[in-house]
């Protein structure tokens, strides 16, 4: 691992400067798509009636993420429990009283509602499910980064280590991300932002702060490809383009719409359009389907030139997760999170400052 750190400066159309970090992150493998077992429909409806008794008998509750399968995510909602993104499954956890949150998604995830829940059994399906952004920041490199820079206040992104959060002095998530970097310029100063450098070089253009931006990416989200997503709407005129802002700047340029997972979905809701091309993890049509049945949804391209299509737009650790594994959790008590209570008491103060940060977003 390269531990010298340079960064590389570029001069922005609006006059501020982005300063990207020159790091040599560690190589992350992409696994293959799992394979899941087939079930008939009889099948599947009594391993999940079996599901929703383990989880009332043992007083649990069920939060999965919207790039997790449609099966988990209906059965999360029938049970009481949550579909969301990562600031609504953390907001959730945080405020429901069962003693047990099974978490359906990665494991920053599990980590986060574990320490923001510290007494309570914290459970995962996949708990060895990573993401390429967590993989793409290790603690040790990144803590390198910000004492060569103490000058610079530390926001980083939900997809990071226990260890990288308690690192740093705010956690945001993309829904507030934008929010939190304009209440942050009002005060004035730095940001080093970690580690998603899409999302960041996007916050960056829109609020003109100076920020040092973690070189990291989401291998799903890079893989979406502007020229071919520019054919594809050349086909599809009337299509609105709905894009996450995880994904490269000339795929974002094209969007009518640049939000969270919680936004692109709303936007399929409540736009007229009848066709949308979507530039997110192709887990987010189960809910977009729900709220508009007669709607097309199209992906957005991740083959052309250049194109390796490791994730082709589904993330290959949230496909991780799958009704079995989570019977076999409940039944078992594996998949447990621990996060050490030291840890987990620095790792809350950056979490607790977004969640107390959005609360006063709600009552405006
Ligand atoms: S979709 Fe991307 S950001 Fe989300 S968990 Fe997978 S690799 Fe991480």
């Amino acid at each position: 691992m390269l531990i010298e750190i340079m960064t590389l400066e570029f001069a922005m159309k609006n006059g501020a400067r982005e300063t990207l970090a020159d790091v040599s992150l560690p190589r992350i493998t992409v696994p293959p798509h799992p394979d899941q077992p087939d079930m008939s429909a009889l099948e599947k409806a009594e391993l999940k009636a079996r599901i929703a008794t383990m989880l009332r008998q043992q007083n649990a509750v069920l939060v999965a993420h919207y790039y997790t399968d449609g099966d988990l995510q209906d059965l999360a909602e029938a049970t009481g429990g949550c579909v969301a993104d990562s600031l609504e499954m953390a907001r959730f956890a945080a405020a429901h009283p069962a003693q047990t949150l099974v978490v359906a998604g990665v494991r920053f995830m599990g980590e986060t509602s574990k320490i923001l829940n510290n007494e309570k059994r914290v459970l995962m399906p996949a708990p060895d499910a990573t993401c390429s952004l967590d993989e793409g920041c290790p603690i040790d490199l990144f803590t390198d980064f910000c004492d060569r820079h103490p000058d610079h206040t530390v926001v980083v992104y939900a997809n990071t280590s226990a260890e990288v959060k308690a690192r740093s002095h705010w956690v945001v998530t993309s829904g507030i991300a934008l929010a939190v970097v304009r209440h942050l310029a009002e005060k004035g100063g730095k940001i080093l932002w970690g580690p998603d450098r899409h999302l960041g070089r996007y916050v960056q253009r829109l609020t003109g702060v100076e920020m040092m931006l973690w070189p990291g990416c989401c291998v799903v989200h890079e893989e979406f490809k502007a020229r071919e997503l520019a054919s594809l709407r050349a086909l599809h005129p009337q299509a609105a383009v709905l894009v996450h802002p995880e994904s490269p700047a000339e795929v974002v340029a094209q969007a009518d719409v640049v939000g969270s997972t919680t936004a692109l979905i709303q936007a399929v809701r409540d736009l007229p359009n009848l066709e949308f091309i979507v530039a997110t993890d192709a887990g987010i049509f189960n809910k977009m389907r729900q709220l508009a049945p007669d709607k097309l949804l199209l992906i957005a391209p991740t083959a052309g030139e250049g194109a390796a299509c490791e994730s082709c737009a589904h993330c290959p650790w949230m496909e991780m997760n799958s009704l079995h594994k989570l019977a076999r959790v409940l039944e078992t008590g594996e998949g447990e999170i621990q996060v050490a209570p030291h840890l987990a008491a620095k790792a809350r103060i950056p979490i607790q400052r977004m969640l107390d940060f959005a609360a006063t977003l709600k009552k405006e």
